[in-house]
């Protein structure tokens, strides 16, 4: 399926600004995208806030000073090596050219190697054939000035929420009961001009990322609730290996260490079970010490096979030792060493970061399907634009005011509801299936009489006949995974020959 073409048509997302030539990379949710969106980063927090009793999430602003930076490495390394061709001036990224040629992966290999595979493979313009200058680097971080004149401070975009706990460390280690571990969580936008932008969501310049910072004390690497993780089986593909295995927790925390591998497993467990990812679509890479930055001590991806673009990267498990704080104490000099337990240290850092625009992208990816007759996003039920639809079978005879009295009820209940009489059933139920909506409320000429409504499955497109008196209740069961046919009176018509009589 298009989802590129889905997601405009129905009010996803599409390219920014979109009434003028736009920029790539840059990306505007409409009202659906924008619900969904919502719902995604309430799972997070729930889920991850819920890991721990001392994880919190923080608002750090986006605009940041250039000592912050300094510090982070940011301006000295975030670079990209790029090439830019002599006769036409098209400039793109090297490792990518190298790779597109060669067919092989270059990603993180130094400019001067890129360049001297450039000129040993004679490899040209990817546009014009021209002569490609020497391999330089571009550096992704957005910079700005903060006030004017004398007073004008050097700033940057924050090019990931990561730097905002950071700097916070020291103040919110103080004011949050002065014990480890301690989670600072950030949902926020960061920013990077990235080189060549691509697929949609998936490689922005503005994005979401949801990150948890987790400052622990090195020296107590078990988790108090590991047991309830040993025997979990992780799908793991190890640095160097082909194909995903099963692996059991116990034996990661072995090789790596217990708090690292409960992190992992819980990890898995909101992509399994709360975004409902097939277990077949989902895995942990690896990465190799030549693959992965130079502070991360353990650095596992995270990482989905998307029906449109294979395997994808979502986010990923940092374990980053003291590098972070030592960092900022360096440069700020404001002391980052706690006390605790009668040693003095600076607490190390393993970071969950999840790119949110990504994960909503594979999330629509994995659950779009096509099948006869029509397109259905099957979401979980939970991250649905809308918990329920309410449709009049007809546009008459006191049906729409009955409809829209039920909305009201159901809003005043807490659902998001959504009402629509524009046009014949079939075809606002399509409409709904195309957006995912999980159920659909049908008001006809028998809910005049006996206070009945029909409730109908996206999924199965069966649907049961509910009193009225009882359907907020039943649209909570269904909502919380209750099969449909528990919640009424099967309808007698199969779903699929009523809907055809319904078009
Ligand atoms: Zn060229």
């Amino acid at each position: 399926m298009d989802i590129i073409e889905l997601a405009k048509r129905r009010g996803f997302f599409w390219p920014s600004s979109l009434v003028y030539p736009p920029i790539a990379g840059l990306y505007d949710y409409g009202h659906i995208g924008t619900m969904v969106k919502r719902k995604w980063e309430a799972a997070w927090r729930a889920f991850f806030l819920g890991l721990d009793e001392y994880y919190y999430e923080i608002s750090p602003a986006v605009i940041m000073p250039e000592q912050v930076f300094q510090a982070s490495g940011h301006l000295e390394h975030f670079v990209d090596p790029v090439v830019r061709c002599t006769k036409c001036g098209h400039t793109e990224r090297a490792d990518h050219l190298v790779e597109g040629v060669l067919k092989e992966g270059f990603e993180g290999l130094p400019p001067a190697e890129l360049d001297a595979l450039i000129r040993q493979h004679k490899i040209t313009c990817g546009k014009c054939k021209g002569a490609l200058a020497e391999v330089g680097v571009l550096n992704m971080t957005f910079p700005l000035k903060a006030g004017t004149g004398a007073e004008a401070r050097q700033a940057y975009l924050t090019p990931e929420t990561a730097q905002g706990a950071y700097v916070n460390f020291r103040q919110m280690f103080d004011v949050a009961r002065k014990r480890l571990p301690l989670g600072l969580a950030v949902v926020g936008k960061a920013f990077r001009n990235e080189i060549a932008p691509r697929n949609a969501l998936v490689r922005m310049r503005e994005f979401t990322q949801a990150e948890l910072q987790i400052f622990f004390d090195p020296e107590k690497q078990d988790h108090p609730r590991f047991a309830e993780v040993a025997k979990h089986k992780l799908r793991i593909l190890p640095a160097g290996g082909k194909e995903a295995q099963d692996a059991p927790c116990q034996e990661l925390a072995n090789r790596l260490f217990p708090f690292y591998a409960y992190h992992l497993a819980k990890i898995q467990e909101f992509f399994l079970e709360v975004l409902q990812i097939p277990r077949e679509r989902f895995r942990f890479r690896e990465l190799s010490p030549e693959e992965r930055a130079f502070y991360n001590r353990l650095h596992w991806d995270i990482e989905l096979d998307l029906p449109s673009l294979g395997w994808k990267e979502v986010g990923g498990l940092h374990y980053r030792g003291d590098h972070d704080l030592a960092r900022h104490q360096e440069v700020s000099k404001e002391k980052m060493t706690i006390t605790e337990d009668g040693r003095s240290f600076i607490p190390h850092v393993l970071e969950i970061s999840l790119g949110v625009d990504r994960n909503l992208y594979a999330l629509l990816d994995v659950c779009a399907q096509e099948e006869a007759g029509r397109a259905v996003i099957r979401f979980p039920r939970g991250f649905a634009p809308f918990d329920a639809a309410i449709f009049p079978l007809v546009n008459k005879d006191g049906l729409p005011d009955q409809a829209r009295e039920i909305k009201q009820r159901l809003q005043q209940a807490g659902f998001s509801v959504f009402y629509d009489a524009s046009g014949s059933i079939g075809r606002m139920y399509r409409r709904m299936d195309e957006i995912g909506g999980p159920a659909c409320i049908t008001v006809d000429h028998q809910t005049l009489q006996d206070r009945t409504v029909t409730l109908r499955d996206r999924d199965t497109m069966g649907q049961v006949r509910i009193p009225l008196q009882e359907l907020a209740k039943a649209l909570r069961s269904f909502l919380d995974g209750v099969a449909l046919e528990k919640l009424g009176t099967p309808l007698a018509k199969s779903p699929s020959r009523r809907e055809a009589d319904d078009e």
